[in-house]
């Protein structure tokens, strides 16, 4: 009992959509493997309710008598979108309803004294609050560390006149990101540099994450030194203390299948905001090795009815088969399906498999799974890299214009498909990734994936420094 209350205790807040959630609560679970951490997850009741109803996190968790969960509103009605273009609502909301919940959550006390808050990188009033409560404060900023860097350079390009950009050719390379000069170009920037306007709210946001991220106690990344090296040796003049443990997912699995006395099931847990439907994995089985192209635009991007179209005759006279998750409320509704051409519909049912919501790890592992057409989330590229799956890669928003151009440029892991969305382009990229140029691609996929394991491995990077973190937080308690 006396030494249960000397323990740690991390609040983990997370920003909440679904990959920082789905990240954060890997993060939760490994920090529950040290025994003497008590861990608190704070969602809001919105994601609470739908994780409850889809996934396993409470049987998950019941496992470790030293988590639980707390809840939060995110101020927004039950059935706003929260994705696409209500994202921004949701930043507002939290700025004006969370935000005094949070305080007085931690004013009140949530059972034993907090030792350190984990809030995402993106959730500015969490510092400002961390600091009014007295409660040290780390970030763990869950979009990649390439994106992330670009956000540091805002300023740098500003002062150097190359934002906004003068003139509308974005294929100009771009001079003053450290580490990216000679493969960045405009297009490829975070997608908020091209509005142009630095008092738009999304560049207000980011200004803000970076003056304020250095100034936490220590960043935690979602990423590992091999393939990250030059970005974080740049960031870590700036955040010194930086504890890249990624990839988490792996990590994870690999912490699990390696404890003498695991604590519940060691297979990945779902931790959709949607049911999966885990009937793909089936119709997988039944499918050649490497014969299929998985296709899914995660949990936030949305596409116009003429994309989906284009999209879908891409991938039909591509001619390989398809894997494609249609998330509710990310494609109009509308009489445009009825417009499907006869043929394309029964090239679908031929060879094509559609899904609301995909169990993706296991999709990924799948020996069917021959390539991904992403939009280039980080969760989905780490999740990707780990599997040795090329990538076709369609960028959207956030990070994601970074990450596609480092995924072709950089990695060589696949082909950067930004900024057009027509057939005949998806239909060759396809059978690229797939097909004609798929053995120079799985070079680079497979040194990058033995890498990923390699460093979630005991003695290996990521895994020392998780520990790091984990010692780092027992001397806050001291
Ligand atoms: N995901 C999933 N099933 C799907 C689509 C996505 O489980 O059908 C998961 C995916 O594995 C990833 C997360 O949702 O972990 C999406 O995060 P990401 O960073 O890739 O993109 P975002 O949704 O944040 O844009």
């Amino acid at each position: 009992m006396e030494q249960s209350s000397a323990s740690p205790h991390v609040l983990i807040f997370p920003l909440p959509v679904q990959g920082p959630i789905k990240c954060m609560l890997k993060l939760a679970e490994l920090l529950c493997l040290a025994p003497d951490l008590h861990v608190t997850f704070l969602n809001t009741d919105h994601n609470h309710r739908r994780l409850l109803l889809y996934t396993d996190i409470q049987s998950r968790f019941a496992t470790f008598p030293q988590f639980r969960f707390e809840t939060i509103s995110d101020g927004l009605p039950e059935d706003h979108p929260r994705s696409g273009d209500g994202f921004m609502d949701l930043f507002d909301s939290l700025e004006t309803v969370t935000k005094p919940l949070f305080k007085e959550m931690l004013s009140s006390g949530i059972g034993r004294p907090v030792t350190c808050i984990i809030a995402d990188g993106v959730l500015n009033f969490s510092f400002e609050i961390a600091e009014e409560v007295g409660i040290p404060l780390m970030y763990f900023d869950t979009i990649s560390p390439c994106g992330l860097w670009t956000y540091f350079c805002v300023r740098k390009l500003i002062d150097a006149g190359e934002l906004p950009f003068q003139g509308d050719d974005l294929d100009a390379p771009i001079k003053c990101v450290p580490g990216m000069e000679g493969f960045l170009r405009r297009r490829d920037l975070p997608n908020f540099c091209r509005v142009g306007d630095l008092n738009d709210p999304v560049t207000k946001i980011i200004m803000k994450e970076v003056q304020q991220v250095p100034r936490a106690r220590g960043l935690i990344l979602n990423t590992f030194e091999e393939v990250d090296e030059p970005v974080l040796s740049h960031m870590r003049s700036l955040c010194p203390k930086l504890y890249p443990i990624g990839p988490l997912h792996t990590h994870l699995k690999m912490k699990l299948a390696t404890e003498p006395t695991p604590p519940g099931p060691q297979q990945a847990s779902s931790s959709g905001l949607w049911q999966e439907d885990r009937c793909c994995l089936k119709w997988l089985d039944a499918q050649p090795p490497k014969s299929v192209i998985y296709v899914s635009i995660g949990s936030l991007a949305m596409m116009t009815s003429d994309q989906v179209m284009e999209f879908w005759h891409g991938l039909v006279n591509s001619g390989h088969r398809f894997l494609w998750v249609r998330r509710p409320n990310s494609i109009p509704g509308g009489d445009w399906e009825g417009q499907i051409p006869k043929e394309v519909l029964e090239a679908t049912a031929e060879r094509g498999w559609l899904v609301s919501w995909a169990p993706q790890e296991e999709v990924l592992a799948h020996p069917a799974i021959g390539g991904f057409l992403t939009h280039s989330g980080w969760n989905s590229t780490l999740e990707s890299m780990v599997e040795g799956v090329p990538m076709v890669c369609w960028p959207y928003f956030v990070d994601q214009q970074v990450n596609s151009r480092f995924v072709s440029e950089v990695w060589k892991l696949g082909i950067d498909m930004k900024d057009t969305c027509d057939r005949a382009v998806i239909e060759k990229m396809i059978k690229d990734v797939m097909d004609l140029r798929r053995d120079e691609f799985v070079v680079s996929a497979d040194r990058i994936a033995k890498l990923a394991r390699e460093s979630v491995s005991e003695g290996g990077s990521s895994s020392c420094n998780l520990e790091r973190l984990i010692e780092d937080i027992r001397l806050m308690k001291m």
